[in-house]
């Protein structure tokens, strides 16, 4: 049986910290607040994938009062989400996510940002969608105080 799986996330810009989109170190003024590397982007995949599995979600899995995570490099906990779900019996066929930031620019990381997901997961980069928006300055995307990012996830529950 097929299964979906859906994630949200928004991290908070601070100063002082990289900014890490997709696995990607993105060159910009700020970056997100975290107890990981708060890749925002990473962590609304990893629950649409937990999602789909009917599993515990990445706060009760990776718990930010954790010290095994802090600094965590989220690419890392999302193979380690992939690999879960394969050892359960799934696989993972298709994901797509949007990453809703007024700046930086994101179209020019896109392509690194899928690769970089794909790899973490086992999957090829065209079972990995990644498109990045603005919100046209509205709401606190738009005023520039976090990144929002959404993703879905496509599993096969390997049951028939
Ligand atoms: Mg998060």
């Amino acid at each position: 049986m097929l299964r979906i799986g859906h994630g949200y996330d928004v991290h908070a810009f601070a100063e002082g910290r990289k900014l890490i989109l997709g696995g990607v170190d993105i060159a910009y003024e700020r970056g997100l607040d975290g107890h990981s590397d708060a890749d925002v982007l990473a962590h609304a995949l990893m629950d649409a994938l937990l999602g789909a599995m009917r599993a515990d979600d990445i706060g009760q899995l990776f718990p930010d009062t954790d010290p095994a995570y802090k600094g965590a490099d989220s690419l890392k906990l999302l193979s380690e989400v992939a690999a879960l779900a394969r050892k359960q019996g799934f696989t993972i066929l298709d994901v797509d996510c949007t990453v809703a930031a007024q700046a930086p620019k994101l179209a020019p990381h896109r392509q690194a940002m899928r690769e970089n997901l794909a790899q973490a997961m086992g999957l090829d980069v065209s079972q990995v969608g990644v498109k990045a928006t603005t919100t046209e300055r509205l709401g606190f995307v738009g005023r520039k105080e976090g990144i929002a990012a959404w993703s879905v996830a496509l599993l096969d529950d390997g049951c028939c």
